[in-house]
């Protein structure tokens, strides 16, 4: 029998677990460990609430979950509800899939003001992470900015630009839909340090844009470069950089029947935020241009009005005592998911912030085989069992799979007309619907 904990059950967590069971089948037991009651990590508190299709994928992380050997230890948090040498004193791997929960810092002058906000901050404000549910962003301004040219940019500019209609079917939180309902908001400028080539957002994605009721996206032609030097580009880029050509033919009568601008500032890097009165009021912008893929700043700069900032600029996971960390990468320091015998990472606590949801997949099945080259011989080890008796002792209030499907009911129950669910936003109500 083999013990495996891992920590974290968002997609990197579920991939991990499905390739252990795949491969030691009833020889394996796997605890999935997460700090929150409710499982799926990013699915639930990242991927875009009007992306339902995408958070579609969490129903083969519950094949998983109801899978006899696999099991969910929700609201535990470890490092500080059970230490990661408890865990290794009780399983054989103790693996790591605690994704990169942390805004990187802009790193600016004023990046303290008011209504500055990171992307883990602000998404998690509108899709009901209990850290974040109580943000309360002010959207009274007319000037949005978002600082970044991936695709949590592109979905923080349609959220802000949306209309109420256009959420139906979403499960955006309720507070969060009220207060972007009589958001202000008309102008978004999406700023980015380099050129049109150099974008990490996917055709998809952008496209979109192009159909939002309230507003339409808008790119000046001399950012772009000579169309024949998109014949380099691999193809996603190309389609992608071929959307912003559209964007730039957009005639400024359609800009005129739509009340919100979506604006991509390209070779605009930030270098310091102004307000008063303690809050956000401009971004200082200096001009670059790019040499071999790099901005280089020209010392030309200008002001942007911007009564809200986001920055999607990356995150970094946290560090976790005993556990060794590359504070450079903000990720734990890793060869190829190993940090040492006994102990690995997998999806975002491995790489990075990067890739798409089945980026994390061959993660999973990769650590499981470093798990098996280090495992020899029979387990002396506890297991479930010893962590039962130690979270009995601790009094730590576990949550189980049975009692999320509890909560999932209750959200289910409580959703507005056509939407799939209302979420709950605190622990304790979480907690409290799962009943006695
Ligand atoms: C805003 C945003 C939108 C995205 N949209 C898409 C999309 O549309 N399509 C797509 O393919 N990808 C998308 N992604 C990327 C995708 O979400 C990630 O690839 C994926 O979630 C990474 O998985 P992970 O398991 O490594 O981390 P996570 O999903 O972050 O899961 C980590 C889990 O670990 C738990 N945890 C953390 N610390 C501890 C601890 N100490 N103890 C116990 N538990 C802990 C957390 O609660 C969480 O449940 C998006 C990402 C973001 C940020």
């Amino acid at each position: 029998m083999r013990h495996i904990a891992i920590v974290g059950s968002g997609p990197a967590g579920y991939y991990t677990a499905e390739a252990a069971v795949k491969k030691w089948g009833d020889d394996v037991r796997v605890d999935i460990f997460d700090r929150l009651p409710v499982p799926y990590g990013l699915i639930r508190t990242g991927v875009a609430p009007d992306h339902q299709s995408i958070k579609g994928v969490s129903r083969r992380y519950e094949k998983v979950a109801l899978s006899d050997n696999v099991r969910f230890v929700g609201n535990v948090a470890v490092g500080s509800d059970v230490s990661v040498e408890e865990l290794q004193d009780l399983y054989d791997a103790v693996v790591f899939a605690t994704g990169a929960p942390n805004d990187r810092s802009l790193d600016l002058p004023g990046d303290h003001l008011a209504n500055v906000f990171g992307s883990a901050a602000f998404v998690g404000w509108y899709n009901g992470h209990p850290q974040f549910a109580q943000l309360d962003p002010d959207l009274s301004g007319k000037h949005a900015v978002v600082i970044g040219m991936g695709n949590v940019a592109l979905d923080v500019a349609r959220i802000l630009s949306k209309e109420r209609c256009e959420f139906d079917g979403s499960d955006i939180v309720r507070h969060a839909l009220e207060a972007l309902c009589a958001s202000n908001i008309h102008t978004i400028t999406i700023l980015g340090r380099r050129g049109p080539h150099q974008i990490m957002m996917t055709p998809k994605e952008l496209g979109e844009l192009m159909h939002l009721n309230k507003a339409s996206p808008r790119v000046e032609t001399v950012d772009l470069p000579p169309v024949d030097d998109d014949a380099i580009l691999e193809p996603g880029l190309r389609k992608s950089v071929t959307l912003l050509r559209d964007f730039a033919a957009i005639p400024e009568s359609i800009h005129g029947e739509k009340p919100i601008t979506i604006d991509f500032d390209f070779f605009a890097s930030p270098t310091a935020l102004h307000g008063n009165d303690g809050k956000v009021r401009e971004v200082e912008v200096e001009r670059t241009r790019v040499e071999a893929g790099r901005a280089i700043g020209t010392g030309e700069t200008y002001r942007i009005r911007a009564d809200l900032v986001v920055s999607c600029i990356g995150y970094r996971s946290s560090p976790i005592e005993g556990v060794p960390f590359d504070e450079r990468a903000g990720r734990f320091a890793n060869d190829g998911g190993r940090i040492l015998p006994g102990l690995y990472c997998v999806g975002w606590a491995r790489r990075g912030p990067s890739g798409t949801i089945g980026t994390n997949r061959p993660d999973g099945y990769s650590v499981v085989d470093l798990v098996d080259e280090d495992l020899v011989g029979g387990s002396p080890k506890r297991g479930r069992s010893g962590f039962d008796e130690l979270a009995a002792a601790r009094q730590i209030d576990v949550v189980t799979f049975r009692d999320w499907q509890k909560i999932e009911e209750a959200e289910e129950a409580a959703a507005r007309e056509g939407a799939p669910r209302e979420k709950f936003t605190d622990v304790a109500s979480m907690i409290a619907a799962r009943g006695g």
